[in-house]
């Protein structure tokens, strides 16, 4: 995928403050970053999102996150830490090759995570679970 920008960080075509890299997986910070240590993990072959995401390189991106997650918290000290994963434009994705934020998180950092919920009608809740069901 020559004009993606993450294809480019893993092929070494375009700069990266690179955390940690295997053989399936590359970190680096992102270059906005919502918090001091937001950084980004992917897989190196390239999957637009998590629909197209094989199994092994989920599998892999899981362990990565979880060892820079134990990096960012022995170096940096958060009071928390964010995962996000965004699919879809409507789900404010803009880079297309799946990725996972680890965000570490500050008291009073002023970061909302924007999800508004309120208590779900029970019928609805089981008639989308079904839904759900359905598709696996
Ligand atoms: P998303 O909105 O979930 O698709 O996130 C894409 C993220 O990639 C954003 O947080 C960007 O700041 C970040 N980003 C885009 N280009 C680069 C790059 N060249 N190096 C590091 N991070 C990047
Ligand atoms: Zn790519």
């Amino acid at each position: 995928m020559d004009d993606c920008i993450f294809c480019r960080i893993v092929a070494g075509e375009a700069p990266a403050h690179r955390l940690y890299e295997d053989d399936d997986t590359v970190a680096f910070m992102d270059i906005n970053p919502a918090t001091d240590g937001h950084c980004l993990v992917i897989p190196k072959r390239h999957a637009a999102d998590l629909w197209e995401l094989p199994d092994e390189d989920g599998d892999a991106v899981w362990r990565s996150v979880r060892r820079v997650a134990a990096g960012v918290r022995a170096g940096l000290h958060p009071d928390g830490l964010n995962l996000l994963q965004s699919n879809g434009r409507a789900a404010l994705q803009t880079v297309f090759h799946f990725h996972v934020h680890v965000i570490p998180r500050f008291k009073g950092d002023g970061i909302h995570v924007p999800l508004l919920r309120a208590p779900g009608d029970r019928s609805q809740l089981e008639e989308i679970a079904d839904r759900i069901r359905s598709g696996f």
